[in-house]
């Protein structure tokens, strides 16, 4: 019944949610007056070729003197580039370079994407997942009971900055070999326990359709798999990639859900929205596994757009990722404490659709564990606090450390 205070109420509301409204309204009108991206400009390019996956391919940016000749960057930054390229590679989609609206490490597409000096710090682990001590086979990882992981390359459209896996990524692209793949699907085979296989990288969709195929059928030929799933940040980086053509390959192997890394609200885009419109429409299972970043998405209203523009593109927010304890990526690191303060700003402000699980993978491959506010009521004086895994394993960590 209508009655005076409920229109109070209701006004109390309006209050909360303007800052946000204003903060969205004012952010997706730049995104939208934003026009002139000098990568474009600089390729001179059809737009047949500008949307085909395999000319944003041929022509991915590798070197600091590309980035100069588009950019018009200083000897200075060109000589950082090439310092840290020497250590860690880099590729970037001629699309994903597009995105950046400003070339200074203030932009989130930057900081994604452009080798900077920060890496050079060694602080951090190579594999603190112990990935390598959890391969029982080909190219398998496993962790957990029922599913494994099967790394088919470690080719990516572009090479993020924060990857945690950027041990693998090393000089060249490499795929899997046919026989590693039979090792690796013979090793499904005879574990009937395992009933999902999330097939990853380096990025799966870097490879063509017929090889894709080959691993679908090869995964749907064992009687014991229910799902398929595929990690894979092409969405974000390639959308051009996902064509009719693919999407046929995707949809005779259904049931497959496909994991994506949107971390940015400006990663959604006319292209990255119609890619993954095709996608769900057609029955592929979309959702989003975003890592938080510093500087990039550890704020509350850049995370609430984030998860809501994601929901319009038919994805549903999945997980927040912690930051692992990579070397060359602590830059990106933020607290947990931080982490929960900002996730958990998202409770009551938005729908619980558009509210991801926050996920600390635990270290050694111990496996994930949800991060929020309840943990804040048992840390010691010290910042530390003990947390449990899924199998009962007390790990401690403090959380103030970045
Ligand atoms: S797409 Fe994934 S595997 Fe490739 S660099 Fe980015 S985070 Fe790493």
């Amino acid at each position: 019944m209508v009655n005076k205070e409920s229109i109070h109420r209701s006004d109390i509301l309006t209050d909360r949610a303007l800052p946000f409204l204003t903060f969205k309204n004012g952010f997706l009108e730049k995104k939208d007056n934003f026009k002139s991206s000098k990568t474009r400009d600089y390729f001179k390019v059809s737009d047949n070729d500008w949307n085909n996956w395999k000319w944003q391919l041929q022509n991915q940016i590798k070197t600091a003197e590309k980035l100069k000749e588009i950019f018009n960057i200083t000897q200075d930054e060109s000589e950082q580039l090439i310092k840290v390229s020497k250590k860690y590679r880099f590729a970037i989609t001629p699309y994903y370079l597009s995105l950046i609206q400003k070339f200074k490490p203030n932009d989130p597409i930057y900081l994604q994407c452009i080798p900077q000096i920060d890496e050079l710090n060694n602080v951090g682990k190579i594999d603190p997942m112990n990935e390598s001590q959890n391969n029982p086979a080909g190219t398998i990882t496993r962790r957990y009971p029922d599913r494994v992981i099967l790394n088919v390359t470690n080719s990516c459209a572009t090479f993020c900055r924060h990857c945690q896996r950027r041990r693998n990524i090393g000089e060249k692209d490499i795929y899997i070999s046919e026989v590693c793949l039979e090792k690796s699907v013979e090793y499904i085979k005879n574990h009937p326990e395992i009933r999902d296989v999330l097939i990853t990288g380096g990025d799966p969709l870097t490879l063509s359709d017929s090889y894709i195929e080959n691993i679908l059928i090869k995964l749907r030929n064992i009687k014991t798999i229910e799902i398929i799933r595929i990690g894979t940040r092409i969405p974000v980086t390639l959308p051009q990639r996902i064509t009719t053509e693919l999407i046929t390959v995707l949809k005779k192997y259904s049931p497959i859900y496909m994991n994506m890394q949107f971390n940015h609200p400006l990663e959604i885009t006319p292209e990255s929205s119609r890619a993954c419109l095709d996608l769900a429409e057609n029955g592929i299972v979309l959702g989003n596994q975003m890592v938080f970043l510093k500087n990039v998405n550890t704020d509350y209203y850049t995370l609430q757009l984030l998860n809501q523009l994601l929901l319009k593109i038919k994805i549903r927010p999945y997980y927040i990722f912690h930051p692992k304890d990579i070397i060359g990526t602590k830059h990106f690191s933020i607290s947990i404490e931080e982490g929960i303060h900002i996730y958990e700003k998202l409770r009551g402000n938005t729908s619980g659709l558009a509210i991801p699980t926050y996920i600390l993978n635990a270290e050694r491959g111990l496996g994930k564990i949800a991060l929020n506010k309840d943990i804040l009521k048992h840390v010691n004086s010290d910042g530390t606090v003990i947390l449990e895994t899924w199998e009962g394993n007390k790990i401690i960590k403090n959380i103030w450390e970045e």
